[in-house]
């Protein structure tokens, strides 16, 4: 076995990948070299690999802060797999567990301890850490330092005595979320305003974005699970009574799915997610109250099932499909009630006004990706404040053709809400465009206006995804405490004949996305992939760890398209280092041989 004394030695033999991903062997070298910083990269960027290779090779044992047990015991489960020697401490051990991984550090048999942030600022732990050799600290997940983000955790806070106290070990704070605000607080609070950052793209090119607009949303959520039947995917409903009703609509179709929501008790959230991580074609549905500790590869798509109330968890949610860097969908179904429940939910809470406006900002900006009449990458970028050209293979991107030259339409709407003096909701003023004199048109005289059925040839459902449209394109405002259309600056050009308006036709048609699984080319192919999934379910169990802590899906695809014959051409296999050769290599050289 060579000596493991550099970064790429490690990634080749304990990890198994040929070569290093963007910036992780620099920022692997500038913690050698005893440096701080902050690393921003998307899900699936690699970013575990930035602290892991580090403390490895430096004297000591690594100090990684992490906010929920499931990722810590994720992140130790794998980490085991590959032979290296991790722990994870947290209240909700048993004590003489805790006291075994004290015993194990104090005697230094172990090179990463993952805490979570209580435990780590603990009178106790603080004082145990001043007596033993840290080799560096990782603070992942660090956006849960702010309070504009979504996972606000206040005891991240805390955090910030770490400088004070250990001011030479090197502290690298990483996440994925880039917001400029959240950005911000962590450096504040985690006191990296002097160290440098590392960032890269957030576009996540394995991705294939795609909206529809809700019409069915039962049916067309399972006509897009029929397209994927054999996928692991994970399907967010805006609140627990919803993803009941769905997981029962489900099952009651044959399809297996579980659900997940801060109703059930601790014991049935823990087996369902266990459940899922174990699986590889598990559907579940939840709240996004299943996220943050949710770290499994093989994720092959979010689907979406209401619009998510802003575009920051939107990326958040849609980025835990395809953490393995293999294709995998994100699907939003979305509509004009959400936008009005998620906006009214907004204006009534009780935050400040400048979170408020934040919060509204985000929405819109969710809002703007769904009725995107250009690339959703783009557009999905854009609002992470990063530039890019159009992706060619968003849903958008491949039916440019949907869009039609609505000016006259538009301009028939907005003269109309301006007749009604703006003062009237979606619903009456759709009557008047169609020329429907119902009881509170008449109350109005509205139906004496010039403006009344001026669009009549238009179906009220058109007219209703042609003014949220307009809403998303910020052609027109909505109160949304009284539901008034209102009429802004592009409005007047829009009427003048200014500007000219472009909406899609038919966004609640089936997408055509990524139709996975379509890799296997032969029977025999099929029959190895077939075996290596069952050989890998029996080990998780055996070792009591998820399937992708034994081999990821990546790995396995390699394996069924290279058919290995000896342990060198399975060394070479994505994911195989020398334990995994050690402990794996003769099962499955003999599975593929058998076949
Ligand atoms: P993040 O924490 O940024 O979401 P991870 O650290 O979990 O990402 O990495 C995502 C996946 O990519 C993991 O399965 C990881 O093992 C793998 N990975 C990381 N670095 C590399 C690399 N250099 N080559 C190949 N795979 C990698
Ligand atoms: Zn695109």
């Amino acid at each position: 076995m060579p000596q493991l004394n550099t970064p790429l030695k490690i990634l080749n033999h304990t990890y198994g990948y040929s070569c290093f991903q963007g910036q992780q062997e620099t920022i692997i070298n500038h913690v050698l070299r005893g440096g701080s910083g902050l690393v921003l990269l998307p899900t699936g960027g690699g970013k575990s690999l930035c602290y892991q290779i580090p403390a490895l090779l430096l004297d000591g044992v690594a100090i990684v802060v992490s906010p929920l047990i499931a990722l810590m015991q994720d992140q130790v489960a794998s980490l085991t797999e590959l032979g290296v020697a991790a722990v994870y401490l947290s209240s909700a051990c048993e004590f003489s567990d805790n006291q075994t991984s004290i015993q194990k550090i104090r005697n230094g048999l172990v090179k990463l301890v993952y805490v979570t942030p209580e435990k780590l600022v603990s009178e106790w732990f603080l004082s145990f850490l001043s007596r033993i050799k840290i080799s560096l600290f990782a603070i992942d997940e660090a956006h849960c330092v702010s309070h504009w983000g979504h996972d606000f955790r206040p005891e991240y806070r805390r955090l910030e005595i770490l400088a004070k106290f250990f001011p030479k070990t090197p502290r690298l704070a990483l996440t994925a979320t880039a917001d400029y605000y959240t950005k911000t607080d962590i450096l504040h609070y985690l006191r990296l305003k002097d160290a440098p950052l590392f960032s890269s793209s957030f576009n996540r090119a394995n991705l294939y974005y795609a909206a529809l607009e809700k019409n069915n949303g039962k049916k067309q959520l399972t006509d897009f699970i029929q397209q994927h039947k054999n996928d692991a995917g994970i399907i967010y409903c805006n609140s627990r009574k919803k993803v009941d009703d769905v997981t029962t609509f489900l099952n009651a179709q044959g399809i297996a799915a579980i659900n997940y929501h801060a109703g059930l008790d601790n014991v049935t959230r823990s087996e369902h997610q266990t459940q899922f991580l174990q699986s590889s074609s598990m559907l579940m549905v939840a709240t996004v109250a299943f996220g943050l500790g949710i770290d499994k590869p093989d994720v092959r798509y979010v689907y979406h099932f209401d619009m998510p109330r802003s575009i920051d968890h939107f990326y958040q949610e849609s980025g835990r499909a395809g953490r393995d860097g293999m294709a995998a969908n994100s699907v939003v179904n979305y509509g004009f009630k959400e936008i009005f429940e998620l906006s009214q939910m907004i204006l009534t809470s009780e935050v400040e006004d400048l979170k408020k406006r934040y919060e509204l900002d985000k929405l819109k900006k969710m809002i703007a990706y769904c009725d995107s009449i250009t690339c959703r990458r783009q557009t999905l970028l854009m609002a992470l404040s990063e530039e890019s050209e159009s992706c060619g293979h968003c849903d958008v991107c491949l039916s440019q053709n949907n869009l039609v030259d609505s000016s006259v339409l538009a301009q028939k709407i907005l003269s109309a809400i301006y007749r009604m003096q703006q003062k009237f909701a979606i619903g009456q003023v759709i009557d008047v465009l169609r020329g429907k004199a119902t009881t509170p048109v008449q109350v109005w005289e509205q139906h004496k206006l010039s403006t009344f059925g001026i669009a009549s040839e238009h179906s009220e459902k058109e007219l209703r995804r042609s003014i949220r449209q307009l809403y998303s394109q910020n052609l027109l405002d909505i109160d949304f405490m009284t539901g008034a259309l209102k009429l802004n600056a592009n409005s007047l050009a829009v009427m003048r004949g200014i500007q000219q308006v472009w909406l899609k036709k038919n966004p609640h048609k089936i997408i055509e996305s990524i139709q996975l699984n379509q890799w296997l080319k032969t029977e025999q192919e099929e029959r190895i992939y077939h075996n290596l999934l069952n050989w890998r379910h029996t080990m998780a169990i055996r070792h009591k760890v998820s399937h992708h802590a034994i081999l990821s899906d990546r790995s396995l695809r390699e394996i069924v398209n290279l058919k290995p014959s000896d342990e060198l051409d399975l060394q070479s296999v994505y994911g195989i280092g020398n334990v995994k050769l050690e402990r794996f290599g003769a099962d499955l050289l003999n599975l593929i041989t058998k076949l």
